[in-house]
């Protein structure tokens, strides 16, 4: 696609979070390692080499002090890796070679080393041993950071965005969203990504409208265009002309005048109009958020994904700062619960500091990931454990394992749980001796043993962001197949229908976290088919309550019966649709 002139240009996506937005692009571009190849002059050569002496220096240094770092937080083992690293970038044979390529290829020395280093990765990729294989990494790992020091470029980060702009990027990851300033972004436009991309899931709790898989925008949009973007409809128009610019501006007064009947219900309570309290409860990733769960008026936090506190680190946090985080939110709230889930690292939530070291795989969704990372390595999961459970003296703490696939994985963080209790009486600090443990269900595994799992678990909580991604087998990112991601899939209505009927014979609390507790138009089906609480970004509350407060759960039960009778996603979808709009009209734009 060419760059657009001044022609007014509407480009349509996937809507991901409400809002409209006007203001000028901001281009984020993330480039792969921009490597020059130039020839150079003999003369220079020398310098050259100097040059190349200095990355391998400041290389080392670098990778000496995340080794150090991880040493301490993660314990000697986990930081032996680096050794590989700094035995790469000590081997004599792969700088020899380096200077030699210089010498007989005439090329600058980034150029060289990058031929080199290829072919390193190519001959341990032929070998057929495992461990030496896996050296691979080791050396991609390297290169790249020796390259990025020789270049002296510094990757691009979000938090240069100019004043009030609307972000446009090929994609926005976790830890980019988690330094957003929302002073700064007005909107976010995005060619990949999808509904339950974590950088969407911040950008809804931040009531900045966004949308996805809009393929081409960086391409057709200039930097500093001025667009509307549209997070209702999932359109962004580009250079909109003064008519556009009218008709938005009669939308977004009707808009107002919807969301002022929705805040209205705000401090009312979440009750259907037969008389069944709601739980609405919030999901929050930053300690700063409560003031969001306090304006919101949400019954507690349902989801603490506490990852947030590990994504931009410089270094891992530790056990003190970890507690200022969980209990400023807990003493905050009191004597509302907070439902902190134990760190959930992987998937998209790659550790980009490198600091908690999760390497790049080809599946990281199916990958090392969450409770698995933790029971991996017990010192740094107790950490967060004695973190969590000093929190539960100043507050309500309950705490929550991600990606339970089986029993054991549950009585094995249930014994680090016992270990980090006794730390803490050894050390005379106070907590919750009661305090409640649950896992998030999301894996099609651990909804198919929720009897079994209640023996070990005092609540469950549904995660169908990862539950749908799972059951279905859709990649809950992948654009291309972002239509095959339903909600209402009969089998996904199944799956729910025995997670809280199972649950429920055992007296188990089970709320949904993932984004279709959000979601107005399931969270009829969801209570219907059962759901003890919902819980989603702040801003959505109102909006859910409002739909609540409309309606009543006998017909909610209804709808998820009728639901669990047919056979097709579609049918399901409108069926929601129907019964939401059927009893928010007076919602209607019309
Ligand atoms: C989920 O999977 O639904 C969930 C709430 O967890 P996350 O989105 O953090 O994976
Ligand atoms: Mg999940």
């Amino acid at each position: 696609m060419d760059k657009a002139a001044q022609n007014e240009v509407v480009v349509k996506g996937i809507a991901a979070s409400q809002g409209i937005a006007y203001g000028q692009i901001f281009l984020y571009v993330q480039k792969d390692l921009d490597l020059p190849q130039f020839q150079i002059d003999a003369s220079r050569r020398v310098e050259e080499i100097a040059r190349f002496d200095r990355a391998l220096l400041e290389t080392r240094k670098e990778i000496g002090r995340v080794r150090a770092e991880v040493a301490r937080n993660l314990g000697e083992d986990e930081a032996r890796i680096f050794d590989a690293h700094l035995m790469v970038l000590e081997d004599q044979a792969l700088i020899g070679e380096t200077i030699r390529e210089m010498e007989t290829t005439g090329l600058n020395i980034e150029a060289c080393f990058h031929r080199v280093s290829q072919r390193y990765v190519q001959a341990f990729e032929a070998i057929p041993d495992e461990y030496l294989r896996e050296r691979v990494a080791d050396i991609r790992d390297v290169s790249k950071r020796l390259l990025h020091a020789l270049l002296g470029q510094a990757s691009a980060s979000l938090s240069s965005v100019l004043q009030n702009r609307i972000v446009a990027a090929n994609d926005i990851s976790p830890s980019d969203a988690a330094s957003i300033d929302r002073s700064n972004v007005l909107g976010i436009v995005t060619e990949g990504g999808s509904r339950t991309s974590h950088a969407v899931i911040v950008a809804r709790s931040l009531k900045v409208p966004a949308i996805v898989g809009v393929k081409g925008i960086t391409d057709v949009a200039c930097d500093g265009a001025w667009a509307i973007l549209d997070g209702y409809d999932g359109q962004i128009i580009l250079n909109p002309t003064e008519q556009t610019l009218f008709r938005y501006g009669k939308l977004q007064e009707k808009r107002r005048t919807v969301e002022s009947r929705i805040m209205a219900v705000n401090r009312l309570p979440a009750e259907t109009q037969d008389g069944v309290r709601v739980q609405l409860m919030a999901n929050i990733e930053k300690a700063e958020e409560i003031e969001l769960v306090r304006n919101y008026q949400a019954d507690g936090v349902g989801l603490y994904r506490t990852e947030y506190l590990f994504l931009n680190a410089e270094h891992l946090p530790d056990e003190d700062q970890q507690f200022e985080a969980y209990s400023a939110v807990a003493q905050g709230l009191a004597p509302l619960p907070v439902v902190l889930r134990t760190l959930d690292l992987g998937g998209d939530k790659a550790d980009q500091s490198g600091v908690a070291r999760v390497d790049s795989e080809a599946n990281p969704f199916l990958g090392f990931r969450a409770i698995r990372i933790c029971l991996e390595n017990p010192e740094f999961f107790k950490k967060q454990l004695r973190a969590a459970l000093r929190a539960s003296a100043a507050g309500n703490v309950q705490i929550m394992y991600p990606m339970v696939c089986s029993v054991d994985e549950v009585v094995l963080a249930g014994h680090f749980l016992e270990e980090a209790k006794q730390e803490l009486r050894d050390r005379g600090q106070a907590f919750d001796p009661k305090v409640k443990v649950g896992a998030m269900i999301e894996i099609p595994s651990a909804a198919a043993t929720v009897d079994l799992l209640a023996d070990e678990c005092d609540f469950f909580s549904v995660g169908t962001n990862d539950l749908i991604q799972y059951t279905l087998a859709i990649d809950r990112l992948n654009v291309r197949i972002n239509h095959l991601y339903q909600p209402t899939h009969p089998a996904m209505v199944r799956i729910l229908r025995t997670i809280f009927t199972e649950a429920a014979k055992r007296k188990r609390p089970t709320g949904v976290c993932g984004e279709m507790a959000g979601d107005p138009s399931y969270a009829a089906l969801l209570l219907g088919l059962g759901a003890t609480s919902l819980s989603m970004a702040p801003p959505l509350i109102p909006t859910v309550k409002y739909l609540v407060r409309n309606m009543k759960m006998i017909d909610a039960r209804k709808l998820a019966k009728e639901a669990l009778e047919l056979r097709d996603a579609k049918e399901i979808q409108a069926l929601c649709e129907e019964f939401y709009r059927e009893r928010t009209k007076d919602l209607s734009l019309g």
